[in-house]
């Protein structure tokens, strides 16, 4: 199989994708076909490890891996670097209702799933491509992305990991748990601007010929492990899949029954992942689209319209924090019939105007397939105590604002499918705010992270993470800092790198 670019041009193998992680057009890349996984294939998951469920999705997408590179690959990504030998285990709340907790990796969110196996995939895919520069990595966060990438490539030969955060855009614990990294290929600066402008920096880096070939010219080639990356997206598939066949492993479901999934969605990457799984044949129902007070995509399920012409709030789940969202150019690619051209046209128009429309006929084939909704602080504090005082589970905000979500659309349309919540980070990795929901404001005002973790140890049977704990003692490593114009953000990246080579 190959892969198209959703502006048009490309057409090149899995690795090559990989390695590049954005298409020369400045398009993501997305596979030229969507591989059938048929009943058979999904019972035969039933019985399988998490591993081994990872082979079965990914050997059908990256077909230039031999199949011992992909057993090998899933292996150092999963094995022993999860707390639990499940990986990603569904929590059931009711007879309709599960958590996917997809945050039991190193860094206590999602993005472990597909960090900690795109280093892998990208080692291989030098190799093969016979790169022999080294590849560095630049990533944008918004919090969660950044300490996932740095604990993924920390130490990984051949590579270097360079993250740009905003600098008062993310949690204490994040900003810790990024600054405190070791390894002599990691490097992190904080940018004087929100998580867009940081973006925004990065995707100006990779188009910019002049900072390309003056990496190039100290033995680097650039590549992205942001969520526009296939090999950060093809993991992803993986945990539906999982999630179904462990549904219907514990009798929950039958085969081919329709599961629901609601998804906290900042750039679209994990809920695509979702959709694709779909596309292959798995029996999704609803797309449930989450997001919190930045509300663009959801304005977009109910006009048809993207705009960015909007006000950006700072909220209580940073991660979801976002104008422009990346991945969403890989559904208008399926919208717009592949079509390369047409959504070349709207991205240009959200480049100039600032917006663009997809027309009704399309808008309606949308909404057939996911639903829309948003949470603020508020709402998402309410869920939080709620699904706490009611069965005693306590959700990060990132997953709050899903739960309430799902509760708006159940009573909006009645709709008593069985729903998987998926959950993206761990309540540990946002303490005080966490803290500050169930004790109020005021008793939490002078305790730090710290502090507030082991309140919600007292609260709770989840033992405070181990990796929490530690990061009272590491030392910062990382202070760096620039303006948030391409033209500091590439002045910092090369004198990052310069220092430590
Ligand atoms: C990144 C992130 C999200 C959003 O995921 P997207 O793939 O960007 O939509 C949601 N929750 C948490 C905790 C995250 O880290």
């Amino acid at each position: 199989m190959s892969y198209f670019s959703t502006r048009g041009g490309a057409c090149v193998a899995a690795s090559q994708a990989i390695l590049a992680g954005i298409a020369e057009d400045g398009g993501l890349y997305v596979p030229s076909m969507f591989p059938q996984m048929s009943e058979e294939t999904i019972a035969s998951m039933l019985d399988m490890s998490y591993e081994e469920r990872a082979v079965c999705v990914l050997e059908r997408f990256l077909e230039d891996y031999s199949e011992e590179e992909v057993t090998d690959c899933v292996h150092q990504a999963y094995h022993g670097k999860f707390d639990t030998e499940q990986v990603a285990p569904l929590h059931a709340l009711n007879s309709q209702t599960y958590y996917l907790e997809l945050f039991h990796g190193p860094t206590l969110a999602f993005k472990d799933m597909a960090l900690q196996l795109l280093p892998h995939l990208m080692k291989v895919a030098a190799r093969k491509n016979e790169e022999k520069r080294e590849i560095s990595i630049l990533v944008a966060t918004s919090g969660d992305t950044g300490k996932a990438a740095l604990e993924g490539f920390r130490n990984v030969e051949g590579t270097s990991c360079t993250v740009f955060y905003p600098k008062d855009g993310v949690s204490e614990v994040q900003k810790l748990q990024m600054t405190t990294t070791d390894g002599a290929n990691t490097h992190v600066i904080a940018v004087h601007g929100n998580f867009d402008d940081a973006q925004t920096g990065v995707k100006a880096l990779f188009g910019s010929k002049r900072f390309i070939e003056a990496m190039n010219a100290e033995g680097r080639t650039l590549s992205s492990a942001n969520s526009i990356n296939f090999g950060r997206l093809v993991p992803q598939i993986v945990y539906y899949f999982s999630a179904y066949a462990d549904l219907l492993r514990t009798g929950r479901i039958s085969m081919g029954e329709t599961v629901n999934f609601v998804v906290p969605t900042g750039n679209f990457g994990d809920i695509l992942a979702g959709f694709y799984a779909r596309s292959m044949g798995l029996p999704v129902g609803k797309l449930i689209c989450a997001s919190n007070r930045n509300d663009v995509l959801t304005e977009f399920f109910a006009s048809g319209i993207y705009s960015t012409h909007r006000l950006f709030y700072k909220t209580m789940s940073p991660s979801m924090d976002i104008l422009v969202s990346s991945n969403l150019e890989r559904l208008l690619y399926e919208v717009a019939d592949r079509d390369g051209a047409l959504v070349t046209t709207w991205m240009r128009q959200l480049r100039e105007c600032g917006s663009y429309s997809v027309g009704d006929q399309r808008r309606e084939w949308l909404s057939s397939l996911f639903y829309a909704g948003c949470a603020d602080d508020s709402d998402t504090r309410t869920e939080i105590r709620a699904v706490y005082s009611e069965y005693g589970y306590l959700m990060d905000p990132h997953t709050a604002v899903a739960s309430k979500v799902l509760r708006d659309y159940r009573l909006k349309t009645g709709d008593e499918t069985v729903t998987v919540i998926v959950s993206t980070a761990s309540p540990y990795k946002f303490a005080p705010d966490v803290c500050a929901v169930l004790q109020g404001k005021e008793a939490v005002r002078h305790l730090d992270a710290f502090a507030c973790s082991d309140i919600i140890y007292s609260l709770t049977e989840r033992p405070v993470p181990p990796q929490v704990t530690a990061l009272r003692d590491k030392e910062i490593m990382h202070f760096a800092e620039c303006e948030k114009d391409p033209e500091s953000m590439a002045h910092a990246v090369m004198e990052a790198l310069g220092h430590k080579a």
